[in-house]
């Protein structure tokens, strides 16, 4: 049994050369998402494969950041508010066995 080791390009990926998330920055839509919201902080994907229905993420979108911990607190309010925006727009939405918000005649 071998033993797991970070990815070769992870130090990399860690200062940004070749990010991913980076190199889609600023797009509508990408291969996994569609983007709902374009904030100022960051963009937030609703995803096209994922675990269930209304699975979304947020993009940082200033610069390259490895994780939130890197972010100022200035940085990491903005982000975080519209991040959980976008999540109190999707619980608002109708979903199975929950009732419609609109009536059907
Ligand atoms: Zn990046």
């Amino acid at each position: 049994m071998s033993a797991r080791t970070w990815r070769a390009d992870w130090d990399a990926l860690m200062r940004g050369d070749g990010c991913p998330m980076c190199a889609s920055r600023g797009a509508a839509e990408t291969e996994h998402g569609i983007r709902v919201l374009e904030g100022s902080f960051a963009d937030v994907y609703l995803q096209k494969r994922a675990p269930q229905r209304g699975y979304a993420i947020g993009i940082w979108k200033r610069s390259h950041v490895a994780e939130p911990t890197d972010l100022s607190r200035e940085d990491r309010d903005g982000y975080f508010t519209e991040v959980f925006a976008v999540g109190a727009a999707l619980r608002r939405l109708p979903a199975p066995g929950r009732p419609l918000p609109i009536e059907l005649t």
